[in-house]
């Protein structure tokens, strides 16, 4: 039966993103209903931003709470949720091995500063603004990196498809192959700002580094003066089993940027600036109407204490392995790359379209970043059984997809 949305979508909403998969009434929990009663469990969650899942009473009650008290108030004025947020924030990007978020102290000094901003694209283009500030115009990034698509966080991007239209981007920005620590070395020179790197490469299909590149890209941009920032606005907030992946390699950039995940599906982003670096963005240096808005910041304190109370962390890490080893059982699959719930997977050949459909057809939503690749971010509270029911029914979405029985 067509979905009679299709027509209508397609004759007001700009066609950026092609015709929508389906057209989508409610959710409760990891399940999503399409307009025809249809139920899908959900192993995209928004592209990894559903942290809670849909309708968390938590997050509900905590939105609901804070609009019926103070909703918007412009950046001329402060909100308790604000800054209780950033104080939150900057505990937990210096945390001790990421697992020490209720342990940190609120009480020692601020060991950075954190500017608000309404998406992961505008925490990029705060962060590229705070590096301009060094005072250098040059930032070295990895091919295969996404950082969003404004023109500033679009001149940090490597793929050409999304950045040849738009050109010139600002900017003084080389690309080095992510995860080869010589190539960045080479790369980064005493005119270098900064260098920028997700710890695991989201939009790529989930590329994890090789072990010691974060330390080495650490070593380097000390070796230059140049500051280390970390985009962790996919693999953030929980999402690989950490409150940061970064903390995973025990070292400590200078920037990290969060958006995502951290209100489950609220628009929010942080750009935390650790120790000097949180002073290089002076008055009328940058700006925004909604960032740090009091209902996102209360949205985002529910997400973080509701990832706390139900220990979400340890179940993340525990149901990300399952999966990778169910998935990886069946022989189509060549390659199943990751940590907690963000999952990458390859298949033998470009048939990741026809496998995200046949997924659709089969009840469960996952996502195709490239021809060959596979992506999985569901909501961090997905139940074992909706997982196990995902991997029952994986075989047959192979079958599907592949055209054999
Ligand atoms: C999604 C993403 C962005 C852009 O975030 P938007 O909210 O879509 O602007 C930036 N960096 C990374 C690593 C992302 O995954």
């Amino acid at each position: 039966m067509a979905d009679p949305h299709q027509e209508r979508y397609a004759a007001s909403l700009m066609n950026t993103f092609g015709p929508p998969r389906l057209t989508l009434a409610r959710g409760e929990g990891a399940h999503v209903w399409d307009t025809d009663g249809k139920e899908y469990v959900d192993l995209l969650g928004g592209i990894a931003v559903n942290a809670l899942g849909h309708a968390h009473p938590a997050l509900v009650a905590a939105v609901t709470e804070q609009l019926s008290t103070l909703g918007h108030i412009s950046n001329f004025f402060a909100s308790e949720p604000q800054i209780t947020l950033a104080e939150r924030l900057l505990a937990l990007v210096t945390a001790d091995g990421g697992r020490g978020a209720s342990e940190a102290s609120l009480e020692t000094p601020s060991p950075g500063k954190v500017f608000f901003t309404n998406s992961g694209t505008e925490a990029v283009e705060a962060a590229f603004k705070l590096t301009r500030r060094t005072g250098r115009p040059h930032v070295v990034a990895a091919a295969g990196g996404f950082h969003g698509r404004t023109m500033g966080a679009l001149a940090l991007t490597s793929k050409e498809a999304y950045r040849t239209p738009f050109e010139p981007l600002p900017g003084d920005v080389t690309f080095v192959p992510y995860g080869d620590a010589d190539a960045l070395a080479a790369a980064v020179t005493d005119e270098t700002a900064a260098v920028l790197l997700e710890p695991i490469q989201g939009e790529a299909g989930v590329v994890v580094p090789p072990e010691g590149y974060l330390a080495a890209a650490r070593a380097v941009a000390d070796r230059h003066g140049a500051l280390l920032w970390f985009d962790e606005i996919q693999t953030g907030v929980g999402r690989t089993g950490l409150w940061l992946e970064h903390h995973r390699s025990g070292v400590v950039p200078d920037v990290v940027t969060l958006a995502k995940g951290l209100a489950g599906g609220f628009p929010i982003g942080a750009c935390i600036a650790l120790g000097a670096a949180g002073d290089l963005l002076q008055p009328g240096n940058h700006g925004t109407t909604f960032g740090g808005n009091p209902v996102a910041c209360a949205a985002a304190l529910a997400v973080l204490d509701t990832i706390e109370a139900e220990g979400l962390l340890d179940h993340v890490t525990v149901l990300g392995q399952k999966l990778r080893d169910g998935l990886l059982a069946d022989p189509r699959v060549t390659e199943v790359r990751g940590e907690g719930l963000l999952i990458g997977l390859d298949l033998a050949s470009d048939v990741s379209a026809d496998v995200a459909a046949a997924a659709l057809r089969a009840g469960f939503i996952v996502n195709n970043p490239t021809p060959h690749r596979i992506r999985l971010a569901p909501p961090l509270v997905l139940s074992e059984a909706d997982a196990a029911a995902f991997l029952e029914a994986w075989p047959a979405i192979l079958d599907d997809a592949m055209g054999e029985s």
